[in-house]
């Protein structure tokens, strides 16, 4: 037991990739599991027609995945009002036993890893260290959740009655949640706020990215298996209606959405307008414009390989990646030099295959965003790297190059681009004031990379830069559940961190009791 947090609670262990022994027959395993396919359907199915979508491999779209069927208008409604008369028994459970059954679920979830890797790599273009590090997120939401639903919701918090009064405080379920999930963390990000709403007492409608249905529709079978039951989460996959469906659904208590900054807006603007139910929080986590400081005190090593893995890892598709790097001028050309060079040596290609570094972006439309932002680039940026998409791959594979360009000014920039492309701003000494009004002026957020063996400029940066998460001398990328709470502000996203100890109450209601002697 640990004085300050109590009996430590382990996150889980993943699995060592570094060893031959474990590697290889993982992958033979793996590609054993190349030929499954697999469906995902609303738990609530209605008895008409559902559409189909069919989802293939981002690397190569002659592969096939499976079928997702979509809800419909009706799905969704019957869906609800199951759900919705669920939810008070759920609630009445009480905190221990929810959060037994989560903590059974993070069991099957690391008992089927193996079949969450393969859906990460083949329906998402996940890289197999991201796939595992995807899986090991999600078991460690369900747990921590779990252990704080037994923190906060086993039994009444006893409040001071100076009057001789009995007070206590008591956090509920709302009702139902509506989560809407991303595609770039497809299990964890899905399995995050669905946990967190139950852990809470909540029904909740679980609304997987179009992109990737069919890892969520396993992650909610386990859930079922576990023995939560089907009223109280259920799947309602589709496309961006299906999601308006569900906010603007009178029954719909709480939205939990992460995506891009213009979504949650939209999201907000639909929850503002309701007249037909109550008045509903959202809590949403949104895009990001992060940057690192690399000032000359920093170890060009190390800031080389920070800089590769915050940026391009997972071919740049995290909100928390790097997209521009203010490099101190003195030491910019040699910097510029070593990343150019590691970036050089990517190894772009099939996300399945462990040599590969850089996996290809979800879908056509994010390739095309992408290449768009390239080409205008080389005309109002200087071109420092732009790696080739090996030719066999660009025919059936939405990749698109690692890339490092500099640019004049962080104001260039006018959104986030969301791929593997890293820009780049040199500032003067002495003008550091400047670099984090550059930064924060745009009103984002999420992420910020520090680099500097200067203890007064990490005091400095830590008082004036507001973001959610700093992260010095490291890369920024891969908050772990806990340690590091995840999630930003202003444009960033609404708070509190996933992963944090503020998380889980939001989904809840707090209802106090008073009782005179
Ligand atoms: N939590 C993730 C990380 O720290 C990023 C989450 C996201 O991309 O939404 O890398």
């Amino acid at each position: 037991p640990n004085a300050i947090f109590g009996e430590a609670r382990k996150n889980s262990a993943g699995v060592d990739l570094s060893d031959p022994l474990v590697r290889e027959p993982l992958l033979g395993r793996l590609r054993a599991m190349e030929s499954r396919t697999y469906e995902a359907a609303p738990t609530e199915r209605s008895r008409g027609e559902h559409p189909i979508r069919r989802i293939t491999s981002p690397h190569d779209d002659r592969i096939e995945v499976g079928i997702a069927h979509e809800a419909t208008e009706g799905a969704i409604d019957r869906a609800m009002t199951a759900a919705a008369q669920a939810q008070p028994a759920w609630d009445a459970l009480g905190g221990e036993a929810r959060a037994a059954l989560l903590d059974k679920a993070a069991d099957l979830f690391e008992d089927e890893r193996e079949t969450f890797f393969s859906l990460c790599i083949r329906e998402a273009g996940k890289t197999l260290p991201d796939a595992v590090l995807e899986v090991r997120e999600a078991v460690d939401f369900l747990r921590y959740y779990a252990s704080e639903a037994r923190r906060q919701f086993s039994r009444p918090m006893p409040l001071p009655g100076p009057t001789g009064e009995v007070n206590e405080l008591r956090l509920h379920g709302r009702g139902v949640w509506t989560c809407i999930s991303p595609w770039n963390f497809p299990l964890a990000i899905f399995t995050g706020p669905v946990a967190a709403a139950l852990a809470a007492g909540n029904a909740v409608m679980a609304k997987p990215a179009e992109q990737t249905p069919l890892i969520a529709g396993f992650a909610l079978e386990l859930m079922h298996k576990a023995g939560i039951p089907r009223a109280i989460v259920q799947l309602v996959p589709g496309d961006g209606k299906v999601g308006a469906a569900l906010t603007s659904h009178r029954l719909t208590a709480g939205v939990a959405f992460t995506g891009s900054t213009d979504t949650a807006r939209m999201i907000a603007r639909s929850l503002a307008d309701r007249t037909d139910g109550p008045i509903v929080p959202l809590v949403a986590e949104t895009g990001g414009q992060n940057a690192m400081i690399v000032d000359s005190s920093a170890l060009p090593e190390q800031v080389t390989r920070d800089v590769v893995a915050s940026s391009f890892q997972s071919a740049g598709q995290r909100c928390s990646a790097l997209r521009v790097l203010f490099v101190q001028d003195d030491v910019a050309d040699d910097m510029i030099r070593m990343i150019a060079g590691a970036i050089q040596a990517l190894a772009i290609g099939d996300p399945g295959k462990i040599t590969t570094d850089v996996g290809p972006v979800i879908d056509a439309p994010a390739r095309q965003a992408l290449r768009r932002h390239l080409d205008w680039l080389d005309l109002h940026a200087r071109k420092i790297i732009r790696a080739e998409v090996p030719v066999d791959l660009a025919e059936h594979g939405f990749f698109v190059p690692p890339a490092m360009y500099e640019i004049e000014s962080l104001a260039q920039l006018t959104q986030e681009n969301f791929g593997p492309v890293l820009h780049v701003v040199r500032w003067k000494s002495g003008q550091l004031d400047k670099v984090i009004e550059q930064i924060n002026s745009t009103g984002y957020g999420l992420t910020l990379g520090l680099q500097s063996r200067i203890d007064t400029v990490a005091h400095y940066i830590e008082q004036h830069a507001r973001v959610g998460n700093l992260y010095v001398n490291r890369n920024q990328i891969g908050a772990v559940v806990e340690s590091q709470p995840f999630g930003g502000e202003g444009l960033s996203g609404t708070g509190p961190k996933a992963g944090g100890p503020h998380y889980v109450a939001r989904f809840a209601t707090e209802r106090v009791t008073c009782i005179d002697t």
